[in-house]
């Protein structure tokens, strides 16, 4: 177990200057549970960090930051499968280098998704027609103050949309410390969102989608390494079809899906710039000018101005279409994650 500065600027992908009483990094299940008893000890507040980019931090962090770096992938196979179990610190992009590396497809539709593979099961990410849990087989969860690892199945994660049991149920006194996943030998294109419906469903390769998916990644959203950002900072509603058709009434050509439960799935990312709020900013904090889900920290922006921006774009898409956006980005402060709705109310 390491221990090294304090700072978190470059630890969270917003890029926003907090400190840490104390920066951990975790390289196995014992290094976990020695961090959490020792901050149980010290009576110091406790959060597990992948790469921190689904993380706003809002105030310096008073306790410990263990950073989850516990690696590995192993590969097995069954007539049907492919069957990889991945330490919870691997780079989850790099892990969609290594199956397609390995002639196996099925995460393509998830390249360039950042953040640690032990964070993808949290919110279940997703992507051009994909979900983490249309491939996920098990996720291996450490209850730091037994110090017991549990086996959950995929259908025991409860995973939904940006949903799962580890926002919940699972969420303070564990971690993830490793994820299963299955893959199908025999493999189906999905090709259903954006440039890929161009692709041919009868001669593609899982490379070409691949690339047409980094393609569109890097053509669209900001690159963190450049300009901070977590992503898309709000979920997209989904709201009953009265309230969607009255809102496609005076917009016609606004972006809606239809869902299982006849609730319609609108785009925040609409929303936000039907509001008129592309490229306005905050301090040093500033809506994308070319995908207005992302906030950015535009130039050297605080957490405060990061704050203050997604209170007055909630408010403002509130004001025009009557929704209330919930944040997907976790809220973080001095003594451990709050609720990013009340944060913003
Ligand atoms: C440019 C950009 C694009 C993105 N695009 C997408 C996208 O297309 N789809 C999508 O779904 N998401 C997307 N995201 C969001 C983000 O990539 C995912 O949420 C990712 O899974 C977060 O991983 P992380 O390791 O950075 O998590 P972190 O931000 O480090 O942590 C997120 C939460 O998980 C907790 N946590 C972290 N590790 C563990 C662990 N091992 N055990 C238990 N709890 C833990 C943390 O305490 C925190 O609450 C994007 C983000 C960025 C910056």
């Amino acid at each position: 177990m390491s221990t090294g500065g304090t700072s978190l600027q470059s630890l969270n992908t917003f890029s926003l200057a907090a400190d840490a009483a104390e920066i951990i990094h975790a390289q196995n299940v014992e290094q976990l549970i020695a961090a959490w008893k020792s901050a149980q000890e010290k009576q110091q507040p406790f959060l597990l960090l992948g790469e921190g980019s689904n993380v706003l931090f809002l105030e310096d962090f008073a306790g410990s930051v263990v950073l989850n770096r516990i690696k590995g992938i192993s590969l097995t196979e069954n007539a049907d499968e492919w069957l990889l179990h991945v330490g919870a610190g691997e780079n989850w992009h790099h892990l969609v280098c290594y199956a397609l590396d390995h002639n196996i497809a099925g995460l393509e539709n998830l390249a360039l998704i950042p953040g640690c593979v032990g964070s993808a099961p949290i919110q279940n990410i997703g992507a051009y027609g994909i979900e983490l849990q249309s491939v996920c087989e098990y996720v291996d969860v450490l209850d730091l103050q037994a110090g017991k690892v549990t086996r959950l199945t995929s259908a025991e994660c409860q995973f939904g949309y940006r949903e799962s049991i580890f926002k919940h149920a699972y969420k303070d006194g564990y971690a993830i410390v490793s994820v299963g996943l299955k893959l199908k030998k025999h493999w189906q294109p999905k090709l259903t969102y954006g440039d890929l419906s161009r692709l041919d469903p009868e001669t593609v390769t899982p490379r070409e989608i691949f690339d047409s998916v980094c393609a569109m990644r890097q053509n669209k959203l900001p690159d963190p390494a450049v300009t901070g950002n977590a992503g898309s900072f709000y979920k997209n509603p989904a709201v009953d079809a009265s309230v969607a058709e009255k809102i496609s009434s005076v917009y016609p050509t606004m972006p809606s899906y239809p869902q299982a439960n006849g609730q319609i799935k609108l785009a925040a990312g609409w929303l936000v710039e039907q509001a008129g709020l592309k490229g306005f900013a905050i301090g040093g904090a500033a809506v994308h000018d070319k995908q207005a889900l992302v906030l950015i920290n535009k130039d050297h922006a605080s957490s405060a101005d990061v704050r203050a921006l997604a209170k007055y774009v909630r408010d403002a898409v509130a004001e025009k279409f009557g929704i209330w956006l919930e944040p997907e980005v976790r809220f973080i402060a001095g003594n451990g994650e709050v609720n990013a709705v009340g944060a913003l109310s």
